[in-house]
């Protein structure tokens, strides 16, 4: 029986309408995960997308870097196929 590796990704919940679009997620995000959006939300601004989610390896920058707390770290475990 073959060995069926987890694979951990991981999906950020960014809660577009409170993002101000101040960047700091996507200026802390070692893996350039993140990017401004093309559209703008309630507030007028552009606000951070999830632009490579395939990259992201958890480190929680983003997380802890947002000063408006509009970012929620998820884990997904998932079979390599
Ligand atoms: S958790 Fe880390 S790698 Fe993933 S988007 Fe946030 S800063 Fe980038
Ligand atoms: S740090 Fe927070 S407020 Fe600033 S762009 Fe990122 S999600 Fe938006």
């Amino acid at each position: 029986m073959a060995d069926k590796k987890q694979k951990k990704t991981y999906i950020l919940k960014i809660d577009s309408d409170k993002c101000k679009g101040c960047e700091l997620c996507i200026e802390f995000c070692p893996k350039d995960v993140l990017e401004l959006s093309k559209n703008l939300n309630k507030k007028g601004s552009k606000y951070s997308v999830m632009a490579r989610p395939d990259d992201c390896i958890g480190c929680r920058a983003c997380v802890l870097m947002c000063p408006d707390v509009c970012i929620e770290l998820f884990e997904v475990e998932q079979e390599d196929k």
